[in-house]
């Protein structure tokens, strides 16, 4: 899908071979050209470096909390150029730390704690995956 962008980058893409890196980025239905570069300062509310899961879910739940902010996510190469555009997909409640563990570090209440909200996290992810954040990040 080709947008807003102009020959120029599109072919840059193609020289980086950003398809290349992964199944993921192959498959994303978009040709992978990076978003024209900022030429100059802006004023926002929240400025995020890198466009992988840490940056995209930050700003998908800033804007959530306000949706009137104003977030830029700048990005080096291309959305998922990272670790988050390569792993191998499994969403799990798994923390690699074990109950033992952090019973012993937290006591009980922080060990059940971390656990709850490692179980949560794989419903909020299936949630948000079948489109309910889908129009706050464009
Ligand atoms: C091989 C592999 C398999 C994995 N499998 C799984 C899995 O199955 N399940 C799971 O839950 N986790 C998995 N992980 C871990 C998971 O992918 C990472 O924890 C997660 O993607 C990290 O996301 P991130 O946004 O913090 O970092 P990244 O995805 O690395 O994003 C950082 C971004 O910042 C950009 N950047 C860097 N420097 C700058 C700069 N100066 N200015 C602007 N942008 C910059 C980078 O280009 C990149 O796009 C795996 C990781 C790997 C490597």
């Amino acid at each position: 899908m080709t947008r807003r962008h102009d020959i120029a980058a599109s072919d840059r893409a193609a020289a980086a071979g950003y398809a290349k890196h992964s199944f993921w980025l192959e498959t994303a239905g978009d040709d992978l050209t990076p978003r024209p570069r900022l030429d100059g300062g802006i004023t926002i509310d929240v400025a995020i470096l890198g466009a992988g899961y840490s940056g995209l879910w930050t700003a998908y739940y800033l804007l959530r909390r306000d949706p009137s902010s104003t977030i830029a996510i700048v990005e080096r190469e291309i959305a998922g150029y990272g670790a988050s555009g390569r792993n191998g997909g499994w969403c799990s409640a798994g923390f690699p730390v074990s109950l033992p563990v952090l019973r012993a570090t937290y006591g009980d209440d922080g060990a059940r704690a971390v656990t709850l909200a490692m179980n949560e996290t794989v419903d909020e992810v299936g949630a948000i995956g079948r489109g309910k954040g889908s129009t706050l990040i464009s």
